[in-house]
């Protein structure tokens, strides 16, 4: 992956979207997959990244035909998304209809999953010709219909062309969650012969061939964060943070940082002021490193809504003003700066905010901005 910190832009902090490396993603999960159909799940706006352009392009040059979204609303915004890229997509709403939404499906032509033996019925008598999804519950007792409602689901006559599940404990391969839920996955979708099945999601995809059934239901892995919560060497970033030097000052030893002072300088030291801060969706809880002058330099301080402190004394190159420093992408894994957060990969991808700038890549140049 190329490093697009370079170059004259506006004194903001960007994401960078490299679109060919969501591409080579794509392809590394779907040869792991061979034989499956790989899915792509672009649900919150894919992950923060944007759904519109991350769909097409999966779409376009990777020959995407399935969908995943959260909410109907999401699906139609969507389908006109793809009007032209994949017009006869499907796009699989997972949240499932009610009957306030069931209009939103049957007008942009989304397919339901159904997670409650009340949306299968709603289905059946508003939409039973229509195609639909089951999500059945193996365990993880969040989403779908549990094992006692199968006999009166499949009593409805429903048109299904999926049953699927989610693994509770897939991003720990040695959990013995996974066999157990996917014995169980098996029992319940033999209930519904001839019907494709999935299971996995990212990580599960990874777990091994026999997780993998008819659809591989990636999010994550696409958008370059690893589901085991550490750097995964099969995963390339996709996304890159960075944020512009705004302020450079020398400290002596004792001096203070950041509201509540709760960073002291132990020795004296040089400090940028960088332009990111919790009102950016970086967390406020964040510690670690950004990558600037040539190396992690350590955050000093409480992060605020607009900026934060970086300690660069032992930057091996001089930072300037301007300059920008980078929070995760090439040189600092999300994964790591996410524990540094006290999170994960996930939520720091979702929660970047709508002040950031996105730019999308291709060929290591700008192919859009938004
Ligand atoms: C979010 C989600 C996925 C994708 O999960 P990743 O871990 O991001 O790959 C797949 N299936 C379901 C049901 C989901 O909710």
């Amino acid at each position: 992956m190329r490093n697009p910190i370079s170059g004259p832009m506006e004194s903001r902090p960007t994401v960078d979207i490299d679109l060919d490396s969501l591409c080579a993603n794509y392809r590394m999960l779907a040869k792991a997959a061979e034989g499956a159909e790989t899915a792509a799940v672009v649900k919150c706006d894919a992950y923060g990244l944007g759904a519109a352009v991350v769909a097409r392009e999966l779409a376009k040059r990777e020959g995407c035909r399935t969908f995943f979204v959260a909410y109907a609303s999401d699906g139609a915004e969507l389908r006109e998304a793809l009007e032209y890229a994949a017009p006869s997509a499907t796009i699989y709403v997972l949240n499932g209809p009610d009957a306030d939404t069931l209009n939103i499906f049957t007008e942009h032509v989304l397919t339901p999953v159904l997670n409650t033996l009340e949306q299968a019925r709603l289905c059946a008598e508003r939409c039973a010709r229509a195609p639909a999804a089951l999500h059945i519950d193996t365990g993880m007792n969040r989403l779908g219909a549990p094992l006692t409602e199968l006999s009166a689901i499949s009593a409805l006559g429903l048109k299904l062309d999926l049953v699927m599940s989610h693994l509770a404990c897939s991003s720990e391969p040695a959990h013995p969650m996974n066999e157990r839920q996917r014995r169980a996955f098996e029992e319940a979708a033999a209930r519904f012969p001839g019907v494709r099945r999935s299971l996995s999601a990212s990580a599960g995809a990874l777990l091994g061939a026999q997780y993998r059934y008819d659809m591989i239901r990636p999010g994550a892995a696409l958008y370059g964060v690893s589901p085991f919560d550490r750097p995964d060497p099969r995963i390339v970033p996709v996304a890159t943070l960075t944020a512009p030097v705004v302020q450079l000052r020398d400290a002596k030893a004792g001096e203070c940082v950041g509201y509540g002072a709760t960073w002291s300088a132990k020795r004296p030291c040089r400090l940028a002021t960088v332009a990111l801060g919790y009102g950016d969706g970086f967390p406020r809880s964040a510690d670690g490193s950004a990558f600037v002058g040539g190396a992690p330099c350590p955050i000093a301080g409480r992060v605020s809504m607009d900026l934060v402190v970086l300690d660069v004394t032992d930057a091996p190159q001089p930072v300037a003003i301007g300059e920008r420093a980078e929070f995760f992408g090439p040189h600092i894994a999300i994964e790591d700066t996410a524990a540094a957060c006290g999170t994960i990969g996930y939520e720091l991808l979702t929660r970047l905010g709508r002040r950031l700038k996105r730019r999308y890549l291709r060929d290591g140049r700008i192919a859009a901005e938004g």
